[in-house]
């Protein structure tokens, strides 16, 4: 840290800005999550040097024998986690893993028949704005009105009426576990390629605790960083027969040189997902889940499908005279961050929402219990309950400041970057 201290101030006073904020707040963004000391310092590393187009064993570059090793670790633990057959561990993010397989699965103007955005799908997933509803034709599902689940009949309607050449299965914003195989039936009905983004819940389908898409899915595709606790960035499993297609879509389809670094630390973080702590670890994040639905429940607030299956609530606040944005800002003040979020049928324009998205995979990384979602649960409804909360807001700073220092994170960091700063940059 003295060199980056010492070489460029701005950059290490924003560092040191950061850590403090992931350590002294409660992290309840659904898609977040504190990766460990193994994976930053992979991350950190002179892999981010290497060029290594192409695949193991087949470069486009000289001296890429380490590359080879790291880049098939990577494939193996992933494919071991999954039990799938192919993997591709190259996507520098969710959305690339989703834009290869759309590529490789459909010509520009073909139908995918997928989740709205407003109902909990992703922009990747054919929002207007994004490549995938520039270049192919969208059409959308969602969830019923009555349960708030997906609407199964529906999404068979669609597929007859529009006969879709992909489905996509998978949300950002939805606490329900997903019937793969329903999507599976559909598909198969009207012959289109299933799809399955399980990016939110990746690390609960690594440890059993989610239903696998993998035996239902000809493609799945992933982020790396939310649950399933590595480094930013996506993976694509698919059937065998996919994987040369797959491969070609990736590099030299939509993306050049590989990024080791980031490569690096994915293999790290999966042999992580492969241990028994890491299984206690999921079942944890569901745990608190539960918990803080329970809690809010309890407390009066009304959920989207009345609960959850995973590691997140949606919380409805149509009722309480209160917007997402509000609620966001109010739980930002007292060290709680979370997002606003649009709820089903949301009256609201998504800028404002009715809504917020809460989760517990990185305050469970932090050690937090039932327990103490019980107590926090409890913060965030007397803040959102609350006509004037700023006397709340602040004794809730206080507590909160207190459950932090019971869970300390990144502490060794944090020390060697204070005696970089004590030493004035010189060590
Ligand atoms: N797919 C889903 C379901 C997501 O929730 C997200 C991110 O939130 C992505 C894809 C996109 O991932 P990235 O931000 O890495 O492009």
């Amino acid at each position: 840290m003295f060199e980056l201290c010492r070489t460029d101030p701005d950059v290490f006073r924003a560092l040191m800005a950061e850590i403090r904020r992931q350590t002294d707040q409660l992290e309840m963004i659904a898609s977040e999550n504190f990766v460990s000391e193994a994976v930053i310092q992979a991350e950190g590393s002179v892999f981010m040097n290497k060029y290594a187009e192409g695949y193991p064993d087949h470069r486009y570059y000289g001296g890429c024998e380490n590359m080879d090793t790291v880049e098939q670790l990577a494939i193996d633990r992933l494919n071991m986690l999954f039990g799938s057959e192919y993997a591709n561990v190259q996507p520098h993010s969710g959305s690339q893993a989703n834009m290869a397989v759309y590529f490789g699965a459909l010509n520009p103007g073909d139908t995918i028949l997928s989740m709205s955005l407003a109902h909990g799908g992703h922009l990747s997933h054919g929002a207007s704005v994004s490549f995938s509803g520039k270049l192919f034709n969208v059409v959308s599902y969602g969830v019923s009105r009555d349960t708030e689940t997906i609407d199964f009949e529906e999404v068979g309607r669609l597929a007859r009426e529009h006969r879709p050449r992909l489905i996509v299965a998978g949300a950002s914003a939805y606490p329900r576990t997903i019937e793969f195989d329903m999507f599976r039936m559909i598909a198969d009905e009207v012959g289109a390629y299933l799809m399955v983004d399980m990016a939110h819940i990746a690390g609960l389908v690594a440890a059993g605790i989610h239903p696998s898409p993998v035996p239902f899915a000809e493609f799945v595709t992933s982020t790396t960083h939310k649950t399933l606790r590595g480094p930013r960035g996506g993976f694509i499993l698919a059937r065998e027969q996919f994987g040369r297609l797959m491969n070609s879509q990736i590099f030299p389809g939509i993306q050049g040189g590989p990024l080791m670094h980031v490569i690096a630390a994915k293999a790290v973080a999966f042999q992580e997902a492969l241990g028994d702590e890491y299984k206690t670890y999921t079942q944890q994040i569901v745990a608190n889940a539960r918990k803080l639905a329970d809690v809010l429940t309890d407390r009066g607030f009304r959920l989207v499908s009345g609960g959850t299956d995973n590691h997140l609530v949606l919380v409805d606040l149509s009722t309480r005279g209160l917007t997402g944005a509000e609620a966001e800002a109010r739980l930002e003040k007292a060290g709680i961050t979370v997002n606003k979020n649009a709820i089903p049928f949301d009256k609201q324009p998504p800028r404002v929402t009715s809504g917020i998205r809460i989760g517990t995979p990185a305050v469970t990384t932090r050690g937090l219990k039932e327990d103490d979602i019980e107590e926090v649960a409890n913060y965030i409804a007397d803040i959102l309950s609350s006509d004037s909360p700023d006397g709340t807001i602040r004794s809730v700073r206080e507590k909160i400041a207190v459950i932090c220092s019971r869970y300390p994170l990144y502490s060794k960091r944090i020390a060697r970057y204070d005696k970089a700063v004590q030493q004035g940059c010189e060590g």
